[in-house]
């Protein structure tokens, strides 16, 4: 059997497009953008993806979250205008 014909199709890297987030409105305040599984996001929490959780942190009354990934990931998408951005996200905080 020859198996050098098998192909190997292995997707590139994903998006980060496929990132979850969760919108939080409280009752009182801005509603704000989590990360998924942050532990303070309510289970009130609606979740978005990155397009959408963009667009929500874009407008104004949306604030993201600083103790997860929020701030640090959708932030810097945002005030560079794009939500693709091609280098890998990095999330180490060891
Ligand atoms: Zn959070």
């Amino acid at each position: 059997m020859d198996l050098s014909a098998v192909p190997t199709t292995r997707r590139p890297s994903p998006a980060p497009t496929a990132w979850a987030w969760i919108l939080d409105r409280p009752a009182r305040g801005p509603a704000v953008l989590h990360s998924e599984g942050c532990q303070h996001a309510s289970e009130r929490g609606r979740p978005l993806r990155t397009e959408a959780a963009l667009d929500a942190l874009a407008g104004p009354g949306t604030v993201a979250c600083t103790d997860c990934d929020a701030n640090d990931v959708l932030v810097p998408i945002l005030h560079h205008g794009q939500s693709g951005p091609s280098h890998p996200l990095d999330s180490g905080q060891d």
